[in-house]
């Protein structure tokens, strides 16, 4: 099944926008667009529509459901080509050897439990894996996943000494906070990351909502979904 000839175009119209909305925050925080990558976020969306960003020019696409994202971007006969897959979903350690079998980044390491769970699974399939420690930018709300900034050091080291590829930060702007104020304690964790991980650059932030935020403060990766592909199904 591929994407109608209406949807591509919907696609494309949207992608074209966004787009330029990131160039536009690039050029506003003095940055240049090749620094900023696009993660597409496809999740609630048939594998049709992977297949038109992949021939749109999308590089990069995200999932946040291991069950569904394993159905989609394994069995369905692996991603497609030049196509890096990221999980940014909360993960469980029992979900985690799935989820290693086919996503290049994984957006959301909170615990040492996942870091084990990933490596066993990166190891067992002869892959390799990006980590990116998800920081708990509110402390309030743990149901939303996330390491807190002060149990960021360990874990980092937790995940350089594994198997995995200690990529950066990832994180989501609290609900009811400016998004800005968050991205600002997000790029100060970041910076102290830099200190002990130098390598460790990537700083996944910034959604539909508040990528241009992200962008102004040092996001490096940026997860768009409804800005791109429209209201998901199960909200309609
Ligand atoms: C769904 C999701 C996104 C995309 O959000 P939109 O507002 O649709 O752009 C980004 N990050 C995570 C972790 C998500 O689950």
């Amino acid at each position: 099944m591929s994407a109608t000839p209406e949807r591509v175009a919907e696609l494309e119209t949207n992608l074209a926008t966004v787009r330029e909305r990131v160039d536009a925050a690039c050029a506003a925080a003095g940055r240049q667009p090749d620094e900023v990558t696009l993660v597409v976020v496809t999740k609630y969306f048939p594998r049709s529509d992977v297949d038109a960003l992949a021939a749109l020019g999308v590089t990069d696409i995200g999932e946040n459901k291991a069950q569904e994202a394993s159905a989609k971007l394994a069995e369905e006969g692996g991603a497609p080509e030049g196509v890096r897959t990221h999980f940014i979903g909360q993960l469980q350690s029992n979900k985690a050897g799935e989820v290693a079998r086919w996503a290049d980044v994984v957006h959301s390491v909170d615990r040492v439990k996942i870091v084990r769970a990933l490596d066993r699974g990166a190891q067992a399939s002869g892959r390799s894996i990006t980590g990116l420690i998800q920081v708990d930018l509110d402390g309030s709300d743990p149901g939303r996943g996330g390491a807190l900034p002060a149990d960021v050091p360990a874990l980092a080291d937790a995940v350089a000494e594994s198997g995995l590829t200690l990529g950066g930060l990832m994180a989501v702007a609290p609900r009811g906070e400016d998004p800005g104020a968050a991205f600002v304690r997000l790029a100060e964790v970041a910076e102290r990351l830099r200190a002990e991980h130098p390598d460790a650059t990537m700083l996944s932030a910034g959604m539909s909502g508040d990528l241009e935020q992200a962008v102004a403060h040092g996001a490096t990766h940026l997860r768009v979904g409804t800005a791109i592909l429209g209201s998901r199904p199960s909200h309609r």
